[in-house]
């Protein structure tokens, strides 16, 4: 049978579209964190829309798993097959092109494959912005991102890819296509399929076509380096700027002091914009995309200087170019990499509701130091969005492997029921994939998860489409 699809297979997509050579797969085997590694009988990467739908009912006539992939930069392992080696590793790499013929409606018409920062790039040459970005922009793609229904750090202004995008093409697990790129503005048609694709990780359909909004590109913007004593104080001054003037503004992050100083000295050449001691840090970020806004820098001034003599901040550093603004965000989307150089940390992309934060920050940071000695908790990213990174990282001179199979897994159970007891979600950001499958079910109440299932179920009844990913039904 095994032989049958792969005549099939690589019939049908030839030398270009077909591969079962284990040096080329392998790149493609192992998650983008180096934790999960996979197996799979061929890889293909389909050319069209059409040639998804006939890879698509091959593989359901013979109940072959498919594991759809886009640039495997996503953080739960979603992307990676099991090690059984019987699944086919669809890529949408190859389908990369990006239509403008509705640039005039502000659309941006993709193929799944289309590489984020691509994008960026495409649009800038026609003055306009896709207003989501994140630090895997180099390889991320823009079905992975729907897939995923990825964030960033300008959600608050823009929301996530559930905003952003105006309409879909996918291929469902019988080969059928449900074509929604007229993205209409109102249709009221049943239920809302595309926002059921966007978040569903490859594992109800594949997408292969998205219709982007875009923004006008940016005329000025200017980014702030705010030192302040609590992420209490941060979530004040939050609700100061927004209540003042939320519309310019698109970035809101919160950086521990250890965290930042860290960090800047892992990066060459790179220093703090604060000569002070401030026990937290927040980066903001004003922006003018449109005619008749107030000149970003003159508004952050004004408004920083209102919050400081309202005691709502207590130093704060400008951006004065590009190059300046550049440097302050290469801090803030360096803190991984330098953490990484630290040592063996734990990492959790978690939410609560925003007001909430602070204190979950504080809490769950103390709980999780004193049940664990010697480890070190901190909380960083997009305090406006009610979403952090609370990383753990370990006592020093551990053996790293052994810690993340020892106290790495309680610690993440605490991690979570810290999250649920605050009501919030143990996965802000990146999705299920694998690594959190076991926790979802754990955490998720019996109503929620029997209707992820139904869903999953009538939409995939043969189990095929990216199997063992969110729920473990078919896995
Ligand atoms: C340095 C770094 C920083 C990051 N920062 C952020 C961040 O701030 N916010 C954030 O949200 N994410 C972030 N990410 C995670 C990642 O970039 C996103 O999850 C991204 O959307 C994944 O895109 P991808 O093309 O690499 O998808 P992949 O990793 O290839 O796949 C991700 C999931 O989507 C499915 N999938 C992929 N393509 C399709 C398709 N065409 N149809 C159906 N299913 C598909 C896969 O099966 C898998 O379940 C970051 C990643 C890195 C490496």
């Amino acid at each position: 049978m095994m032989d049958d699809v792969r005549e099939k297979l690589s019939t049908l997509l030839g030398p270009r579209g077909y591969t079962e050579d284990a040096a080329d797969m392998a790149p493609w085997l192992t998650d983008w964190r180096g934790r999960y590694h996979g197996r799979a009988m061929a890889m293909v990467s389909p050319a069209s829309t059409q040639q998804v739908v006939q890879i698509v009912q091959i593989c359901a006539a013979h109940r072959i798993p498919i594991v759809p992939q886009g640039g495997n930069s996503g953080m739960v392992a979603g992307a990676t097959p099991d090690d059984t080696g019987k699944a086919v590793l669809l890529s949408l790499r190859r389908m990369d092109a990006i239509g403008m013929d509705r640039i005039d409606e502000g659309l941006a018409v993709c193929e799944a494959g289309v590489i984020l920062q691509t994008l960026h790039e495409a649009l800038a040459a026609r003055g306009r912005r896709f207003p989501l970005t994140l630090g895997g922009k180099g390889s991320a793609t823009v079905g992975g991102l729907v897939s995923t229904n990825a964030g960033g750090t300008q959600v608050l202004r823009h929301g996530t890819m559930r905003a952003l995008v105006a309409g879909l093409e996918a291929v469902m697990a019988d080969g059928s296509v449900i074509d929604g790129t007229a993205a209409l503005k109102k249709d009221n048609r049943g239920y809302d399929l595309q926002q059921l694709l966007i978040g569903a990780e490859g594992t109800l359909g594949i997408v292969t076509r998205a219709v982007l909004k875009t923004v006008p590109a940016l005329i000025d913007r200017c980014v702030a380096w705010i030192g302040l004593d609590s992420p209490h104080a941060a979530y004040r001054l939050l609700q100061f700027l927004q209540d003042k003037a939320p519309d310019q503004l698109e970035g809101f992050e919160i950086i521990p002091d250890d965290t930042a100083r860290a960090t800047a000295a892992h990066l060459p050449g790179a220093r703090l914009p604060l000569a002070g001691s401030h026990r937290w840090h927040v980066l903001a970020e004003w922006v003018q995309d449109r005619p008749g806004q107030t000149d970003p820098r003159a508004l952050a001034e004004q408004l920083l200087a209102d919050a400081m003599e309202q005691g709502l901040a207590q130093d704060a550093a400008l951006s004065g170019s590009e190059a300046q603004a550049d440097d302050f965000w290469r801090i803030r989307d360096s803190i991984s990499e330098a953490e990484r150089a630290l040592g063996p940390a734990l990492q959790h992309d978690v939410s609560v509701p925003v007001g909430a934060m602070p204190d979950f920050i504080v809490d769950a940071a103390a709980q999780i130091e004193q049940a664990y000695p010697g480890t070190h908790a901190i909380a960083f990213g997009h305090l406006g969005d009610g979403n952090v990174h609370f990383h753990v990282r370990a006592p020093q001179d551990v053996d790293a492997e052994a810690w993340y199979a020892g106290d790495g897994r309680t610690i993440g159970h605490k991690v979570y029921d810290i999250v649920d007891s605050y009501g919030g979600s143990i996965s802000a950001e990146h999705g299920i994939g694998q690594a959190k499958l076991d926790e979802l079910a754990r955490l998720t109440d019996p109503g929620r998860m029997n209707a992820l299932g139904a869903i999953k179920r009538a939409l995939d009844p043969l189990g095929i489409l990216n199997p063992g990913k969110i729920l473990s039904l078919h896995g």
